[in-house]
């Protein structure tokens, strides 16, 4: 029997087996996609993200990212990071390099979905496969953690997320965010000829529909050829606890408020660490400790800025109140970058 299964191999649970497999627990992960997966995703890894990815002999190929810039038809503010370079990354990049770092580790990768799963006292089944510990880390739609019971209610106002590229040169260093009156455009180079284009939104509408919103974008993206649209959503995951006796939740499987702060990944690499630390100590409790003080900030300041700017008049002062008040807006724009 494994010490650990990890179900679903995106960054959260590929980060969680090499950090396992260097803390010489016997692990294995199963997904069903690949070898390189891609998602939609708006691809700027924070700060953070990029020291964990280093923590771990990760270095995908990227664009440096400098801060973040919020732009709207009359107003623009931005920020520099202070701790450090950010980084816009391919997902197919980054899945490529966490996948070769688990090769190399020695994790056997095993194309696989998993379905169901039940638990005694001393072990996990998954499939009638036992294990010691599982790390549910199967992504927003969770089916391990639906299978245990773990899930929380569903939220009542549902987002969602479409991206695409645009084969340009980028035009800036700052990831964008572009706001309209219902929808933001998140904009991140990724590499010398790319550009990723996400449009977060709870309307319903195409993707050529929603980005004709934002004129300047537009322009920009006018004349270039773009990839194909993939979307995700609804975006917003709740779960009722992180550990149910040797079962974890990592990464979006554990509760996710909302892609418009762009921590998804980040988070998803510092709980892998915390729940390989809590599975090789045999205290997999430690975790939810762990899991509640890494994700704090995030959950705090996004939910305050996604609920917020639902209200139409605090959502068209966002941009004049960040550019009014810079100090202000480079501190929440830290405090979110930096590792937790
Ligand atoms: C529109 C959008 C924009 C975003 N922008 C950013 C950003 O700019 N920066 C950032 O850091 N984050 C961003 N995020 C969030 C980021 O994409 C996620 O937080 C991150 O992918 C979480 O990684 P994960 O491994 O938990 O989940 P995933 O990447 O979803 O991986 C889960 C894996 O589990 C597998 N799986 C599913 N079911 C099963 C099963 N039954 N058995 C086995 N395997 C299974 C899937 O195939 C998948 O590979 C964005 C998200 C969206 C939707």
């Amino acid at each position: 029997m494994r010490d650990l299964l990890v179900v679903g191999g995106g960054p959260a649970g590929l980060a969680t087996a090499i950090h396992a497999a260097r803390a010489g627990l016997d692990v294995e992960v199963w997904e069903p996609q690949g070898p390189a997966i891609d998602k939609a995703c708006g691809e700027g890894l924070m700060p953070g993200a990029v020291s964990a990815l280093t923590a771990l002999g990760v270095d995908p190929e990227g664009q440096p990212l400098t801060g973040i810039r919020y732009l709207s038809p009359a107003h623009r503010a931005q920020a520099r990071f202070r701790l450090g370079e950010g980084r816009g990354v391919r997902r197919t990049t980054l899945h490529t390099a966490l996948r070769g770092a688990a090769e190399d580790a020695g994790v056997p990768l095993v194309k696989r979905a998993a379905t169901n799963a039940t638990q005694t006292g001393s072990h996990v089944v998954v499939d009638g496969v036992p294990a010691r510990y599982l790390v549910a880390a199967d992504g927003l739609h969770s089916r391990m953690s639906r299978a245990l019971h773990l899930e929380g209610r569903p939220a009542a106002n549902r987002r969602f997320g479409l991206r695409c590229h645009v084969e340009t040169e980028p035009w800036t260093s700052y990831v964008e965010v572009h706001w309209s009156p219902t929808c933001e455009a998140y904009v991140t180079p990724v590499s010398a000829r790319l550009v990723g284009v996400a449009l977060l939104t709870s309307e319903r509408a195409s993707f050529a529909q929603q980005v004709s919103a934002f004129p300047e974008l537009l322009e920009k993206m006018t004349g270039h050829s773009t990839g194909p649209v993939r979307g995700a959503g609804p975006l917003r995951r709740t779960t009722r606890c992180r550990v149910a006796g040797r079962v974890l939740l990592v990464g979006d499987a554990s509760g996710y408020v909302d892609a418009l702060t762009g921590e998804g990944i980040s988070l998803a690499l510092m709980q892998a660490r915390a729940a390989v630390a809590a599975v090789a100590a045999d205290r997999p409790h430690d975790y939810e400790r762990d899991w509640q003080r890494i994700t704090r900030r995030y959950r705090l300041m996004t939910t305050a800025l996604v609920s917020s700017t639902r209200i139409p008049a605090v959502r068209r002062g966002i941009v004049p109140a960040a550019a009014a008040m810079p100090g202000v807006f480079a501190a929440a724009v830290n405090a979110l970058a930096r590792p937790a």
